[in-house]
């Protein structure tokens, strides 16, 4: 049976990226790994508009924000963490875990923050080392409107940490001109290529911070890991997984190829058609504003009880998709990341209609038309 991977990570990856990954083993300290290396680091920093190379470290999203937290925070520094669900959460946990003393803020369930949220943090926490943001929830489909939430904090401000785990690639990022001093992410969501990466990058204040405090973590020094980057040939402390290199190479050549704007149009206008889908059949979007909404991910709620059986009913299909988290359950949750287009979302949102008539929920036809309308309204030329 052909099978279709639909969790918001890992994603399925495109055929010349499984290929490539399947390339020689080499030894990375030659001179081949070192045009690779400079070549991913080229595509990365043009993709986020930034000077100070992107540090590939071993690992995942989790590792890099775990970095991010061993390089930029010591113990007792005052963190404000705003947090819209599990990967908020998880975040907040691991600076607490470095010895930062974290004041929780919890967005209202299915929403992001607003720049009046952060006015006021700033104004009630003067002395606050450094504000914790996740660019988009994937835990429930939120997106922040980031670069306007950021515009309230002051140049010189606290240290911005980002979590991009989940948007790097698949909506626009620009971590130097929306005052962004670590951002985290990972190989295997937006940028297409295998699990096995975690992706680091630091403002310059970024790395003064880093190279005034102590890391307690070897493996993950990111002032280490930089100095092997900006060498003439760059290279990587430890050994790299090399496989997943190759992987992520040719899926930024890929996308690269695309164009990264028309890409993240490309992926809200399915991911907007496939919700109108969802709505014409009956179902509530998790998130009930539009303005945080996800253009990459659907989360969409399922009749009490009915979670299970519909994973379960679409997985029978061959389709994967994910399951609520935590206190976010009762949903399912849909990523749009893959490059396909119309016939996917028709794929997904005849699936969801079989899966919820097997169910026995009472689902509405006439979805695609709806779904359609919304394909041409999104749609330009470029994608
Ligand atoms: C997936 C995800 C993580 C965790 O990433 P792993 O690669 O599983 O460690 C963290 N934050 C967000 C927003 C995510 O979507």
């Amino acid at each position: 049976m052909t099978r279709h991977l639909y969790t918001p990570g890992p994603v399925d990856v495109p055929f010349s990226v499984r290929m490539a990954a399947a390339g020689p083993m080499i030894s990375h300290r030659g001179e081949e790994w070192s045009d690779l290396l400079e070549e991913v680091k080229g595509r990365l920093g043009r993709l986020l508009d930034v000077e100070e190379p992107v540090v590939l470290l071993p690992g995942s999203g989790t590792g890099a924000l775990e970095a991010l937290a061993a390089n930029l925070l010591a113990p007792g520094d005052e963190v404000i963490s705003f947090s819209c669900g599990t990967f908020g959460d998880r975040f907040r946990e691991i600076v607490s875990r470095r010895g930062a003393k974290v004041i929780a803020l919890d967005a209202p369930r299915g929403e992001g923050f607003r720049r009046g949220h952060i006015r006021e943090a700033l104004e009630k926490h003067p002395g606050a080392d450094a504000l914790l943001f996740t660019h988009h929830e994937t835990s429930t489909g939120v997106v922040n409107p980031l670069e306007e939430l950021l515009s309230e904090i002051p140049a010189d401000g606290p240290l911005v940490l980002v979590d991009a785990v989940s948007s790097l690639g698949a909506m626009p990022c620009r971590p130097s001109h929306w005052g962004i001093d670590g951002l985290a992410s990972c190989s295997q969501k937006g940028l297409l290529a295998p699990p096995g990466l975690a992706l680091v990058h630091l403002s310059e204040r970024g790395w003064e911070r880093a190279a005034k405090g102590f890391c307690p973590s070897y493996f993950f020094d990111l002032a280490l890991h930089r100095r092997f980057l900006k060498k003439g040939r760059p290279q990587n402390p430890f050994t790299p997984p090399v496989s997943v290199f190759y992987g992520l190479a040719e899926s930024l050549r890929l996308l690269e190829g695309f164009g990264w704007d028309a890409w993240a149009r490309r992926t809200r206008r399915k991911a907007r058609s496939f919700e109108a889908a969802c709505e014409a059949m009956g179902f509530e979007l998790f998130v009930r504003e539009k303005e945080f909404r996800s253009p990459v991910m659907t989360a969409l709620e399922v009749p009490p009880g009915k979670e299970r059986p519909m994973k379960k009913a679409l997985e029978d299909m061959g389709i994967t998709v994910a399951e609520g988290q935590g206190r976010h359950g009762g949903t399912l949750r849909i990523a749009h990341y893959n490059p396909g287009g119309w016939p996917e979302v028709c794929l997904l949102a005849g699936g969801l209609f079989g899966a919820a008539r097997e169910c026995g929920i009472d689902v509405g036809d006439g979805f695609l038309d709806e779904a359609f309308k919304t394909w041409e309204r999104e749609g330009d030329r470029s994608c």
